[in-house]
């Protein structure tokens, strides 16, 4: 077998076999076929696209490319959720100590901040101590101890996807629905869940900007998962302005704690909710969404998720006495407040432009390798649907330093769009996509 059979193939618009894909991952896994192979046929995949059952493949393929977290002796479910990606998302630090007070666990691992998208890893790691790199046996303590564990992937799960990212973030070949449903699905799988919540974001702020787009994602990851015995929802959700009011890594994380102690704002209640609803169905504990999300809110106003947010602080090494008294204070010294252009109504603060502001202010990066500031960010007094009076506060922005703060206000004022009256209720979860 010739790589370049298999990607002359792929060119004219064939199906690869088992055997090809096989070849070509393992043989680039292994050193013996180059990244320029490698790239080529990620063009060629780009442009013709894989049947469901090379999709179905290649997942397969990278997941066996390393190794599976194995929670074998912990009782289950194993329930995760993930988010393709957003601005002001931090659902995940809601949702996984709620859903683990109603006897699911989480084993979570996440990504960092890129562009304009935040990572959990980085909001987690503005927690003073806080440690995201555990090894599995530490993963595995902490989740049967709290009902979940948040960690970096390891160097073991799926290399495959480590090696193919890269290369595609640097050849133009990112936005393939075959090519982001291997990757994000290998991953997901390799690290033990059995069923899976996906938040298939769109709009500005969301890595495919338009709903058709997103749906097909969102159809592709139901399917191969299915094919692959796990059971999956996909809720697909506007990304077009920031999830919730505070966007920044310990800003984000005081929000959640926020959520949790019942006074969360409504747009980011309603799309953790919605999640969560899934997770507790996937995991047998609710008939129907509509049941689970009954389940999520009662149990929020028992303050028993809450405390396990604060448990599992402790259990990856956070100090909790800390983090409590730098709320509301653990803010960047280059801090300036931005008002209200013009009388009327917010129609939208746009999501990209706030997401790109906050890597001038130090929330996010664009190189891996760059570092981030725990205390930089935004929070808004106002969003889409507000009515505003010239000259109001619109948000106060704190910045890592005043270079940042400068090159990120031009960026937030225009993110501000006006209008002269209401503008219609936004649908913050537009469908939702279920295995059969
Ligand atoms: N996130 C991933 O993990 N993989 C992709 O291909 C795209 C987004």
């Amino acid at each position: 077998m010739r790589a370049v059979d298999i990607i002359m193939k792929k060119r004219s618009g064939g199906e690869l076999s088992r055997e090809e894909i096989e070849f070509l991952i393992g043989g680039y896994v292994g050193g013996a076929i180059p990244d320029y192979q490698v790239s080529a046929w990620a063009m060629a995949v780009f442009f013709k696209g894989m049947t469901p059952t090379e999709t179905g493949v290649l997942t397969e393929v990278m997941l066996k490319s390393g190794t599976v977290i194995d929670l074998h002796g912990i009782p289950g479910p194993f329930i995760d959720k993930h988010s393709t990606g957003g601005v002001g998302d931090k659902t995940s630090l809601i949702l996984a100590p709620l859903v683990a007070a109603l006897g699911i666990r989480d084993p979570m691992m996440s990504g960092r901040a890129l562009g304009h998208t935040g990572g959990t890893l980085d909001k987690l790691e503005s927690i003073p101590g806080y440690k995201t790199n555990l090894s599995v046996e530490q993963f595995r303590e902490i989740i049967q101890k709290n009902g979940f564990a948040m960690t970096g992937q390891t160097k073991e799960i799926v290399p495959a996807d480590r090696l193919l990212y890269a290369l595609r973030d640097v050849s133009a070949t990112v936005e393939s629905i075959p090519l982001i449903t291997a990757s994000i699905l290998s991953k997901k799988v390799a690290e033990g869940a059995e069923g899976l919540v996906f938040d298939v974001k769109f709009g500005s702020g969301a890595f495919m900007k338009d709903p058709q787009e997103a749906e097909k994602l969102a159809r592709s990851l139901v399917d191969t998962g299915a094919a692959m015995g796990k059971r999956i929802i996909a809720l697909l959700t506007d990304m077009n302005e920031p999830l919730g009011n505070m966007v920044g890594n310990f800003l984000e994380v005081e929000e959640s704690l926020d959520c949790l102690e019942g006074h969360g704002p409504a747009d980011l209640m309603e799309v953790t909710l919605e999640l969560a609803a899934r997770m507790v169905v996937l995991g047998n504990r609710a008939k129907t969404p509509s049941e689970g999300r009954k389940m999520c809110e009662a149990m929020l106003l028992t303050q028993k998720p809450r405390q396990l947010f604060l448990d599992n602080i402790k259990s990856q090494g956070g100090d909790v006495e800390k983090f409590l008294s730098l709320r509301g204070n653990y803010r960047s010294p280059h801090q300036k407040v931005l008002t209200a252009a013009r009388s009327g109504f917010i129609k939208r603060i746009d999501a990209y432009q706030v997401g790109i502001a906050g890597v001038y202010l130090g929330v996010g990066r664009n190189r891996t390798e760059d570092a981030v500031s725990p205390t930089a960010g935004l929070q808004f007094h106002k969003k889409g649907g507000d009515p505003v009076r010239a000259g109001e506060p619109i948000m106060t922005v704190w910045a890592a330093n005043d270079g940042g703060l400068q090159a990120a206000i031009p960026l937030l004022q225009g993110a501000v769009e006006y209008a002269d009256s209401a503008p219609g209720q936004r649908t913050l979860i537009l469908k939702e996509i279920a295995s059969a």
